[in-house]
């Protein structure tokens, strides 16, 4: 008698808990990620190495990092074995009490104690680490003074990263899963988080959870893009393009974490095709959010090195709903130079632009430092502000793939008062010239690297994509388990909240009946032409 399949669709941080704790339960699994296996040394020593960096295929760009613009948003996102934590800044907050009681799944389950549990797994999991106080970097003091002239000094603190803090550059056995999972490196401070940890002290997916899945007989299939998702008897058929060819995979369950980008346009995809998923919820694409956040910079002369640290080092609650970290790139990474231009809030050109060139005017040295300083990420203090405050987007399929349109609420703004007078403070203490993405300045589109929703929690079709259990609804044995289940804004950076929600749905999973693992992998998929 042969096992059961289970195909996972995409590799971050909901398919790699899918990966494991599915292998665990007998399942012989398939990880299919569009992206490649990044090796250590694969990684851009710094972002101008633009091949190694970015993801644009077409180009040949095959690095980890992808911007995608859209009329509403910018979103940014990672690829490759690992998802977003090959690229991702290691922070690992929990969400405040409010995120439990909102959007689509309020109400369906005692969320917050349900979660507790799979919360505490998944910062064990992903070695979630207090950030040492001899790793403080300068932006992470100067964010500390503005917490004091706040009178919030009890409202800031280290940040949790997934991040191994031993002897800098030492090589020591897995110190994380008594042995089980590979050597690590201690950390160097070298602030390069973003671009890939070249040092071997991040705690990537592939550090853990993937790295534990192989070990229990999970096969991750690389460079092997999923283009389709059919219900075939009593299972699914997946479809995908890998290095050798088309591939055809049977699956007795499936597991669509491609992330918000992927997974949701799949399934619109699927939704539209009569060979596909025709019975999905109308409410596929809606409620997309972000974290309601502000991506500022500020450029000083570049006189203090504010590259030493983790990527993300520290945090200030500012009010009950909002918060602010400071962020770095380590050194040389000064690509983003290139797409900056002066901060200016507003919401039409006009006011813009004009607020651009009084901003500048107001203080020539600064604003000419900024163009001119020779290391620019060692010069730059980025600033990432959040709040749990909502507004939905849409995305649609539109003649280029995704689009995006409003949903509910207020539309994500590129301008926030409040995170705009705190790069002012931030500005003020490092004699710098505050600056935004030219999409922000220009056209008001904010950026995310917090992009969520498209395949919410609902308790039926009519309203949401997926159930409490994250099955989705009429699709027995398909699964979303990613950021495009997350129902309401956490707020804060989001990774920890999927790695939770995915360790509960995948808690709930049936153990595979029949046979090995080994057993089941033989015969499972074929090299074909998809057909429909
Ligand atoms: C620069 C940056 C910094 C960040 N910092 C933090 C942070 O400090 N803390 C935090 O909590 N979050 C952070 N994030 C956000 C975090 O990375 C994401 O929220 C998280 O990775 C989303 O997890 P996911 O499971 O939804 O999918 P992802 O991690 O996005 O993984 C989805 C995977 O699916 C693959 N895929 C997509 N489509 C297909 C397809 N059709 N076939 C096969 N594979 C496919 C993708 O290549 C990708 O590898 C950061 C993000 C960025 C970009
Ligand atoms: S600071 Fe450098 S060594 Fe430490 S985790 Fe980040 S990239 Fe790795």
């Amino acid at each position: 008698m042969s096992g059961q399949r289970a195909v996972i669709v995409g590799s971050g941080f909901g398919g790699s808990v899918s990966a494991l704790r599915l292998a665990e339960k007998g399942y012989a699994v398939t990880v299919l990620e569009q992206g490649p296996r990044f090796e250590r040394g694969d990684f851009p020593k710094t972002t101008w190495d633009v091949r190694r960096f970015f993801w644009v295929p077409q180009l040949g760009f095959r690095g980890p990092f992808r911007m995608s613009f859209f009329r509403h948003v910018t979103i940014l996102s990672g690829v490759g074995v690992g998802g977003g934590s090959l690229v991702y800044a290691n922070t690992l907050p929990e969400p405040p009490d409010a995120f439990y009681g909102q959007g689509s799944w309020a109400g369906l389950a005692d969320w917050k104690a349900e979660l507790a549990p799979h919360y505490a797994t998944a910062k064990r999991m992903l070695g979630a680490t207090r950030r040492p106080d001899s790793a403080a970097g300068v932006t992470d003091e100067v964010l500390g003074e503005i917490a004091a002239d706040m009178g919030r000094s009890e409202h800031y603190g280290a940040t949790d990263v997934a991040v191994y803090f031993g002897e800098p550059g030492k090589r020591v056995p897995d110190p994380f899963f008594d042995g089980d999972g590979p050597d690590r490196v201690g950390c160097t401070l070298c602030g390069s988080c973003m671009t890939g940890c070249r040092i071997g002290a991040k705690n990537t997916l592939d550090r853990n959870y993937l790295w534990l899945a192989e070990k229990r007989g999970a096969r991750i299939l690389a460079d092997t893009r999923v283009s389709a998702v059919r219900r075939r008897d009593a299972g699914y058929r997946v479809e995908a393009e890998g290095p050798d060819g088309p591939l055809v995979l049977e699956a007795d369950l499936v597991v669509l974490s491609a992330g918000v980008l992927g997974t949701t346009e799949l399934l619109l995809r699927m939704k539209a095709d009569p060979g596909g998923l025709p019975a999905l919820s109308g409410t596929v694409g809606r409620q997309v959010r972000t974290n309601s956040e502000a991506l500022l910079g500020v450029v000083t002369d570049g006189s203090r090195d504010l590259t030493r640290g983790v990527a993300i080092g520290s945090i200030l609650h500012t009010d009950a709903h909002s918060h602010i970290e400071p962020v770095r790139y380590g050194p040389g990474s000064g690509l983003f130079r290139l797409m900056a231009l002066p901060h200016a809030p507003g919401d039409r050109l006009r006011k813009r632009l004009g607020a651009s060139l009084r901003s500048a005017a107001a203080r020539p040295g600064a604003f000419v430092r900024s163009l001119v300083v020779r290391d620019w990420s060692k010069a730059t203090a980025i600033l990432l502000y959040m709040r749990t405050v909502d507004g939905t987007l849409r995305f649609r399929l539109g003649a280029a793939g995704l689009a995006t349109s409003p949903d509910t609420g207020a539309l994500p703004t590129a301008s926030i008062p409040e995170a705009s007078a705190l790069a002012e403070r931030f500005a003020e203490k490092l004699g710098g010239f505050p600056v935004s993405m030219f999409t922000e300045t220009l056209a008001a589109i904010p950026s995310t690297a917090h992009i969520l929703g498209g395949a919410c929690i609902g308790a039926t079709a009519e309203d949401g994509v997926i159930g409490v259990d994250h099955q989705v609804h009429g699709y027995p044995g398909l699964y979303v388990c990613d950021g495009s289940a997350v129902s309401a804004n956490p707020g804060v950076n989001p990774s920890l909240t999927i790695t939770a929600m995915a360790e509960r749905a995948m808690a709930g999973v049936p153990h595979a009946t029949g046979g090995a693992t080994g057993a089941a992998h033989e015969g499972m998929e074929r090299t074909a032409t998809p057909t429909r």
